[in-house]
């Protein structure tokens, strides 16, 4: 059976029988794979820590042409949530979980893995979790090429740069205007800027942002909408979230 080596984003970790463990990765260069960590509950030699939801890993496995599940060998921790604690490890699972939704199975998605990390290390840094997440979301969306328009209102072209409301039926933002008679997410000018800078920082920079706390609620409402229209539900690790803040 070929070994293969490489980085991987673990993305969910599940019992399997007494003493295995099913590991969901996202590698940086073959895509989602799924595998068995062979005492991965008891081995700590071999797994310390390294199979918890968004831990970046340095992996080595085996993989048999005719089998689905690949086989770890030992996966060394490069990043890990835990090391943060708290409210971040709830976020991580989210993330993770919103990865695994999005990812395909053995198909390499650099993007996607690069993202992950990115944002792994900018909550390591001490970056806010709330900001990160909403980040997270906004380019989670915007490559899988569903983001809608922040720039101009689809429906007459007037800029956004004032505000705008995320309207249900299109799942577009239009402006207030075009939107006077719709019900939706009112999104302030600050959380449309907030979004624009997001276009071309990196994670670990959202620091340097200002974002006032107002702004933060209806991005987070806009990107709820958004994920339960494209995903037919809502994220588990977000109703979670949701009962931490209410
Ligand atoms: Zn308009």
């Amino acid at each position: 059976m070929p070994l293969h080596t490489g980085e991987a984003l673990v993305l969910r970790t599940y019992r399997l029988g007494e003493s295995d463990r099913l590991v969901v990765l996202l590698t940086r260069d073959r895509g989602k794979k799924r595998g068995v960590a062979k005492g991965g509950v008891r081995s700590r030699r071999r797994f310390g820590g390294a199979l918890e939801p968004f831990t970046h890993v340095r992996v080595a496995y085996q993989e048999h042409e005719q089998r689905e599940l690949v086989r770890l060998d030992y996966a060394d921790v490069l990043g890990s949530p835990m090391t943060i604690g708290g409210e971040a490890c709830t976020y991580a699972s989210y993330f993770a979980e919103l990865l695994d939704e999005w990812a395909p199975d053995n198909h390499p998605e650099e993007r996607l893995y690069r993202l992950g990390v990115a944002v792994l290390e900018a909550l390591e840094s001490g970056v806010a979790a709330d900001r990160t997440a909403r980040y997270f979301e906004y380019w989670l969306l915007r490559l899988q090429g569903v983001y809608p328009s922040i720039q101009a209102c689809p429906q007459c072209g007037a800029p956004l740069r004032g505000g705008a409301v995320l309207e249900p039926r299109s799942h577009w933002f239009l402006c207030r205007q075009c939107a006077s008679h719709a019900q939706g997410v009112s999104m302030p000018a600050a959380a449309l800027e907030f979004l624009a800078e997001a276009a071309h920082v990196a994670p670990g920079r959202l620091g340097d942002l200002t974002i006032p706390g107002e702004a933060l609620g209806p991005l987070a409402a806009a990107h709820r909408l958004l994920l339960v229209w494209h995903l037919d539900r809502e994220p588990r690790a977000a109703r979670v979230l949701r009962e931490i803040n209410p």
